[in-house]
C-alpha cells in the first residue's frame, strides 16, 4: 500500500486536487465493472476504446476516492471529497507507478516474450516450480501495456519468484514494457512465421521483442530463432536446439504414442530424457523451454523429468456456459491456487445476467488448516466478491467454513456433493466451479451444464466490444448508436450481449418481437428497447415492460391508440417508420401528412424517432437509389417535424450505411451485423468475428477407394481416404446444401471439404491429407463470408440459423 501523497510524486502530475493526502492505495482500477474493495483503490481514466472519464460516477458510487484523469478532459468534477490527479496520459502514469512498485522487489523476475506459447510456458513453469518457489505470475494472458502494468502491481513479498509475460503489436512498445518489468531472466518462446501488421519485417519484429532482454542476466532461447541475430548486449546466453555446442543440446525428439513425446538432452556433460505429455510441435517446444529454465535454476534432470511428465494442459480462458434451470456455469477446474481463484472470481463478478453468485470450491493446493495467512486471504477474497452461496469440498476448507462471511455447505469429496446435489438449488444462479484436478469437478460440470451436445457457438465478448468501438470511432460524437439484438442477437444470445452493450452505453437496443424485449427486461436490461414488428397481441407487454414500438402503418397506429385508451400513460414513446424504397414496412411518403393529422390528435403518443431502412447501401450500382432514400427521409422527417411541432431522432443507416454513407448518419445509426464481426466485402475494418461455431470429431475411418460415404451413397471415394465423422448436422443449422464438398471446415489449421450428404446430427469430412485424431476440434465456418457464398446465401442467414440446441459459450479473453 502506498499513500496517495507518495504516489503523486511518481506521476509528475500537471495538477492535483488532494483532499486526503493520507488516503492509501492498494488496488488499481480502470474498468468500473471490476471494482471491488473500492476504498483503497485508485481509478485511472484511460482513453482506450471506452473513455474511462465517462465512468467516473460509477467508480465514485462504488466508493473510489482516488482518481487519475487526463488533462484534456474539461469536465466538471462531481467527485466531492475525492483526491484527483491530472496527468498527460493516464496509462503512462499507471506504468510509472507500477515501475516504482516493481523496484521494491529484488527476487528474480522471468520475462517471457514470443509470438506463441507465452501463457503456456508461464503456466507450466508455475506448475513445475511451485514446490520450491512462491511464484507470482501474470494473470491470464495479461501481456499488453495495460496488462503488464496490472500484472506487476500484484508483486509482493509473499513471493520469491515472478513470471511475467510481455506482448507487443507495434514498434516501440517493448521498451515501455521492459522499463516496467526489468526482468532478470528472459525467455523467448516461439517466434512464429506469420507476418504481423505493425512491423515491417520479421527481423524488425524479433528485434523489437529482444528489447525485453536489454537488462537480463540470462536469456533462454531456442537457438534456431536467433541463429543469425546479433544481440546488441551481452547477457548470459542459454541456448537450446538440435545443434552441437549449445547450452542445452537436444539429441532426439520422438513421439512414443499418441499422447507422449520422448526428448533426450545433453546438458553439462550428462544426458537425460523427459516424456512430455503432448505430441504437437508447439507444446514440445514450450516444454523444452521449461526444461531450459529449470536447468538454469539448478534442477536435476530426474526431478525435471518427473514433473514434466505430469504437465497439465492450460485453460487459456474462462468460459461461461448455459446451465440447467436458467443458471450460468463458469467451469474453471484446471488449477486451484489463490491467484487463479481471484481471476475466476473477477470473471464471475463481471457476468451480469444472474445476480445470485455461487462458488463451488475445493481445497486449494498448498493451503492447510494452519496456513493462517492464506486462509485470511481467501476470506478476504470471498467477501470482496459478494458471493451469495459457497459450497466447500474437501478436508481442509469445510473445517474453517465458519470463518467465511458467506453461507456455506460442506462436503468431504466430490462424490458426496454429487449424491446430495439435488438438495441444492442452482436456479437463476451464476455458478463458479473452482477445483483442483484431483477433485474431478468436470463431473459436477457435466451435471450442471444444460445440453450435452458438443457443438458450441463460442462468443468472444472482447471481440464484440472491439467491434462496437471500431464502428463508434467512425461516428461523429453527436450521432447516437442503436444496436440490433434481434434474432437472438444474430444467433449469439440475448442477455449476455445486451448486458455488454448496456455497459458500453449504446443508446438503444432493438429487437424484432416484444417477447425478446420482455426477456431482456427480465434480465435486468434498462436501456430503451425498440420493438420492430409489434402486433396487437404484444401491446400489453410493450406497455408493461416499457418497450417502444415501431409504428409502421395506420392499422398498427390505430390499434395501439385503441389499446392505450383509458390507460394511464402519457407521451408513450413510438418510432415512426417511413418507407423510402425498401418497400417492406413503413408509411409511404405520401401518407406522412395524414399521419401528422392523426399524431396531432394523439397526444398520448410521443414520437421519439422517425426512420427508414436502406435497401441496397452496399451496392455501388444503386448509389443513386440510396441517395434518393436518404433525401426522402430528410424531406419526410422535415415535414413530420413541422407538422407535429417537436423534434425527434432521425436514422437510416445500418452496418453498410455506417461504412459507406457518412451523409446518412442523421442523429443515430443502427448497427447490426458489423457488431458481430462481419463487414462489407472488401472493407478492412479491424473488426473480428465475434462468434465461432465449433464442433469435434467423433470417429475416424480409413476407407478404400470406391467405397461410399453417407446417405444415398453420394460421397464416392476416388482414392484411399481418411474420413472424419463430426457432430454437426442440419438440425444444428448446418445447411444440407453444404454436403458433398460444397462446405469446407477447418481441422487443425487445414481446410477440408465435406463428403457425402449432410445428416441430421452429423456429417463427414474428407481428412485424408490432415493429421487429425478423434475428439479434435473442428471450426465449421473458417470464413463465414465464403461459406455463405458457397451455398448462395449471406452470413446473416448462417449466423441466425445456428439452432438453439447448440450451446452458446461466452468468454472474455
Ligand atoms: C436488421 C436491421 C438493421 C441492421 O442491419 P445490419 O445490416 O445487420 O447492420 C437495421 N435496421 C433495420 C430496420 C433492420 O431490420
Amino acid at each position: 500500500m502506498y499513500k496517495i501523497s507518495e504516489i503523486v510524486q511518481v506521476f509528475h502530475p500537471n495538477r492535483t486536487f488532494i483532499t486526503d493526502p493520507n488516503s492509501f492505495v492498494q488496488h488499481l482500477f480502470y474498468d468500473s465493472r471490476k471494482i471491488v474493495q473500492a476504498d483503497n483503490g485508485i481509478f485511472f481514466a484511460l482513453q482506450k476504446n471506452r473513455d474511462g472519464h465517462h465512468y467516473l460516477k460509477e467508480a465514485y458510487a462504488k466508493g473510489v476516492r482516488n482518481f487519475v484523469l487526463q488533462v484534456d478532459e474539461q469536465q466538471e468534477i462531481e467527485l466531492s471529497g475525492a483526491n484527483i490527479v491530472w496527468v498527460e496520459d493516464s496509462l503512462v502514469a499507471m506504468q510509472a507507478l507500477v515501475a516504482f512498485h516493481r523496484q521494491k522487489f529484488d527476487y528474480p523476475i522471468i520475462g517471457i516474450t514470443g509470438s506463441n506459447g507465452k501463457t503456456i510456458v508461464k503456466e507450466w513453469l508455475f506448475q513445475l516450480m511451485s514446490p520450491e518457489y512462491k511464484i507470482y505470475r501474470s494473470p491470464k494472458s495479461y501481456n499488453s501495456q495495460l496488462g503488464v502494468a496490472l500484472s506487476l502491481w500484484g508483486l509482493s513479498d509473499e513471493y520469491n519468484l515472478a513470471i511475467i509475460e510481455a506482448g507487443i503489436s507495434e514498434k516501440g512498445e517493448m521498451t515501455r514494457l521492459e522499463q516496467m518489468i526489468k526482468p532478470t531472466i528472459g525467455v523467448l518462446t516461439n517466434i512464429g512465421v506469420a507476418h504481423k501488421t505493425g512491423f515491417e519485417s520479421k527481423a524488425e519484429k524479433i528485434d523489437e521483442k529482444l528489447q525485453l532482454f536489454t537488462h537480463v542476466e540470462t536469456i533462454i532461447f531456442p537457438y534456431s530463432y536467433l541463429e543469425n541475430v546479433q544481440l546488441p548486449y551481452r547477457p548470459r546466453k542459454f541456448s537450446w536446439g538440435l545443434e552441437e555446442g549449445l547450452s542445452l543440446e537436444v539429441y532426439s525428439i520422438k513421439q512414443i504414442n499418441d499422447r507422449f513425446t520422448l526428448i533426450t538432452f545433453y546438458y553439462a556433460g550428462r544426458t537425460f530424457a523427459v516424456e512430455v505429455p503432448f505430441v504437437d510441435k508447439g507444446n514440445v517446444e514450450n516444454a523444452i523451454n521449461c526444461v531450459a529454465v529449470m536447468l538454469r535454476f539448478g534442477y536435476e534432470g530426474a526431478v525435471i523429468a518427473a514433473r514434466i511428465k505430469n504437465l497439465q494442459p492450460v485453460a487459456m480462458r474462462l468460459e461461461l456456459k448455459k446451465g440447467k434451470n436458467n443458471s450460468s456455469i463458469i467451469d474453471d477446474s484446471y488449477s486451484n491456487d489463490l491467484d487463479a481463484l481471484q481471476i475466476a472470481l473477477e470473471f464471475l463478478n463481471q457476468q451480469g445476467q444472474n445476480p445470485f453468485k455461487m462458488l463451488i470450491l475445493s481445497d486449494i493446493s498448498g493451503v492447510s488448516i494452519d496456513d493462517v495467512k492464506s486462509l485470511a486471504k481467501l476470506k478476504r477474497l470471498l467477501s470482496e466478491y459478494h458471493l451469495d452461496q459457497l459450497i466447500l469440498i474437501g478436508e481442509v476448507l469445510p473445517k474453517v467454513a465458519s470463518q467465511f462471511d458467506v453461507p456455506s455447505i460442506s462436503y468431504v469429496d466430490t462424490t458426496a456433493f454429487l449424491a446430495d446435489m439435488r438438495s441444492v438449488s442452482f436456479e437463476n444462479a451464476t455458478v463458479l466451479l473452482k477445483g483442483g484436478r484431483e477433485f474431478h469437478f468436470e463431473r459436477i460440470s457435466r451435471q450442471l451444464v444444460s445440453k450435452s451436445h458438443d457443438t458450441v457457438l463460442e462468443i468472444n465478448l472482447n471481440a464484440l466490444e472491439n467491434n462496437l468501438n471500431v464502428y463508434r470511432q467512425l461516428l461523429p460524437k453527436h450521432v447516437k448508436l442503436m444496436t440490433m439484438v434481434k434474432a437472438f442477437s444474430y444467433g449469439s444470445g440475448s442477455f449476455e450481449i445486451a448486458n455488454l452493450l448496456q455497459f458500453n452505453r449504446v443508446d438503444y437496443l432493438t429487437v424484432a418481437f416484444a417477447d425478446e424485449g420482455v426477456d431482456l427486461r427480465g434480465a435486468g436490461i434498462t436501456l430503451p428497447i425498440v420493438v420492430m414488428s409489434p402486433d396487437e397481441s404484444s401491446f400489453e407487454s410493450i406497455v408493461q415492460y416499457n418497450l417502444e414500438p415501431e409504428i409502421y402503418s395506420f392499422r398498427i397506429l390505430f390499434s395501439f391508440l385503441n389499446f392505450l385508451k383509458g390507460k394511464e400513460v402519457i407521451s408513450f414513446p413510438i418510432h415512426v417508420k417511413i418507407d423510402t424504397g425498401m418497400h417492406r414496412l413503413g408509411f409511404m411518403p405520401d401518407e406522412v401528412d395524414q399521419l401528422i393529422t392523426f399524431l396531432n390528435k394523439a397526444s398520448i403518443l410521443k414520437v421519439k424517432s422517425a426512420f427508414s431502412h436502406l435497401a441496397s447501401a452496399g451496392n455501388e450500382k444503386d448509389n443513386e437509389f440510396t441517395q434518393r432514400q436518404i433525401d426522402l427521409l430528410n424531406e419526410c422527417t422535415r415535414r413530420l417535424q413541422d407538422g407535429i411541432g417537436y423534434s425527434f431522432l432521425r436514422h437510416i443507416a445500418a452496418t453498410s450505411g455506417i461504412e459507406l454513407w457518412p451523409n446518412a448518419y442523421f442523429d443515430m445509426v443502427r448497427l447490426g451485423i458489423g457488431l458481430y464481426g462481419v463487414d462489407i466485402e472488401g472493407h478492412d475494418l479491424p473488426i473480428r468475428e465475434a462468434s465461432i461455431l465449433k464442433t469435434n470429431v467423433t470417429q475416424i475411418k480409413y476407407l478404400a477407394a470406391s467405397e461410399t460415404v453417407g446417405y444415398n451413397r453420394h460421397g464416392v471415394l476416388h482414392r484411399d481416404s481418411k474420413i472424419a465423422t463430426i457432430k454437426i448436422g442440419y438440425a444444428d443449422g448446418y445447411d444440407r446444401r453444404f454436403g458433398n464438398g460444397v462446405g469446407q471446415m477447418m481441422v487443425n489449421g487445414v481446410l477440408v471439404p465435406t463428403i457425402g450428404d449432410i445428416c441430421m446430427d452429423m456429417c463427414m469430412l474428407d481428412v485424408t491429407d490432415v493429421e487429425v485424431g478423434e475428439e479434435d476440434e473442428v471450426i465449421v465456418y473458417p470464413d463465414i463470408k465464403s461459406s455463405a457464398k458457397a451455398i448462395g446465401t449471406i452470413p446473416y442467414e448462417l449466423l441466425t440459423s445456428i439452432s438453439q440446441r447448440v450451446k452458446r459459450v461466452y468468454f472474455y479473453e
